[in-house]
């Protein structure tokens, strides 16, 4: 299993326990809220995040310019822990991968330490806490997000 498996591995054990937004705008609002707080501003120039659900295919982040990208989920993925790994692709400028490779590499270790002080914004310290636990515990390389 490559680091992206055990990284989505990780994941999973935590998104039900987490939970699931009751609906699209419910997690838009989410976003939004999360957009405007500092510690966001301070580490990306992205301002609006546009939520796409239904997804036809995979989630996925896609770029529209500097400041706006849209976010694509797949059926089960309209959760929080779903939610904050597609808006750490936002928050290091990785979109949507076209091969195998490329998308191995964009879940490398600074994307699963972004992906922790996502969580720790976007969630909160404890969840965030659980989620490094399960990285150490499946063998995710991670490094600390400054
Ligand atoms: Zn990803």
């Amino acid at each position: 299993m490559g680091q992206r498996d055990r990284l989505y591995a990780s994941e999973n054990v935590l998104i039900g326990p987490v939970g699931f937004y009751a609906s699209v705008p419910a997690a838009q609002a989410h976003v939004d809220h999360f957009l405007r707080r500092t510690w966001w501003r301070k580490h990306s120039p992205v301002r609006f995040v546009t939520l796409q659900y239904p997804a036809k295919g995979m989630s996925g982040a896609t770029r529209v310019d500097e400041k706006h990208w849209q976010i694509d989920f797949g059926y089960t993925s309209l959760n929080d822990l779903s939610v904050a790994h597609e808006l750490t692709h936002v928050l290091v400028g990785v979109t949507r991968a076209t091969t195998p490779a490329a998308h191995e590499r964009d879940h490398n270790a600074r994307f699963a330490g972004a992906e922790l002080a996502v969580v720790k914004h976007f969630i909160g310290a404890w969840v965030s806490e659980r989620l490094r636990e399960q990285f150490d515990a499946n063998e995710v390389k991670w490094t600390p997000f400054e």
